[in-house]
């Protein structure tokens, strides 16, 4: 299945760890790329190309102009749109249906998210009725979508592998 998010309204100040965090949570939960929208950021491209660089993958982070076009461009290739919201269908209703489809856009807002992104989405889903955050929401939409794939994803031409251990850190060097 091919996973991209489309992160909406990005602001450089107020958003700038939000915004790499849920791309960092996009890449370890088997995300291909997240696109964004909003203002222009290299600090957070820089970033995730970094992380890449480290611990493998090529998760990538696209700057888009207009979002509205790459839906409809991603519904024309046959893929699903479904937009992370408070307001939608409980996840757990859905999200048996939703692992039938082969290509899926996650779109997640930042402040409010204009009408026109409930009615080009597929799937309006929610996460609990509570308002909380972007970065929990993706997070706990892909390991529901996944049923925990994630945790056993290995990243290709690593330079460092992190062995997991019940005390202290371990880094282990591939290169
Ligand atoms: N009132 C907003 C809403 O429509 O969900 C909450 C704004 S929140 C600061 C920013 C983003 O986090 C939302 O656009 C949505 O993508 C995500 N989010 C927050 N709470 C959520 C929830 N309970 N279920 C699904 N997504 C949520």
């Amino acid at each position: 299945m091919e996973i991209s998010i489309l992160r909406l309204f990005h602001r450089v100040e107020r958003d700038k760890r939000v915004t790499t965090h849920l791309a960092l949570v996009g890449r370890a939960f088997c995300a291909s790329k997240m696109f964004y929208t909003g203002d222009r950021d290299k600090r957070l491209e820089d970033k995730i190309r970094e992380v890449n660089g480290r611990f493998g993958g090529n998760f990538e982070v696209i700057y888009v102009d207009d979002p509205v076009q790459l839906i409809k461009c991603w519904k024309e290739e046959g893929g699903i749109v479904v937009h992370l919201t408070m307001y939608g269908v409980p996840l757990l209703d859905i999200i048996d249906e939703l692992r039938n489809f082969r290509k899926i856009l996650l779109i997640v807002g930042s402040e409010k998210v204009p009408r026109i992104y409930y009615e080009i989405s597929d799937y309006n889903v929610s996460i609990t009725t509570q308002p909380h955050s972007e970065i929990a929401a993706a997070a706990v939409f892909l390991d529901r979508l996944l049923e925990g794939k994630e945790f056993y994803t290995e990243f290709s031409n690593a330079r460092y592998k992190v062995v997991p251990s019940p005390k202290g850190k371990k880094l282990i060097r591939l290169d």
